[in-house]
């Protein structure tokens, strides 16, 4: 196991852990964002019985779960 690449790995998922977090902040705050990848307006979902709360864009490449408890 190379402890550095471990590392990097760990970095990189916190980092997109807080970029996550930013991102919802923002689609709550009521601002626009959109999609890093499609560049399509990322929008809050309510939760319904099938899902819980996310905020996703129209081609689901973002889709980041709300973890409200
Ligand atoms: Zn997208």
């Amino acid at each position: 196991m190379d402890l550095s690449a471990l590392e990097a790995l760990q970095k990189n998922s916190k980092r997109s852990y807080n970029d996550q977090k930013a991102i919802i902040k923002k689609v709550l705050a009521g601002r626009a964002v959109s999609c890093k990848v499609c560049h399509q307006p990322i929008m809050f979902n309510m939760a319904n019985q099938n899902q819980p709360a996310k905020v996703c864009c129209a081609q689901g490449c973002t889709d980041i779960e709300l973890d409200i408890s």
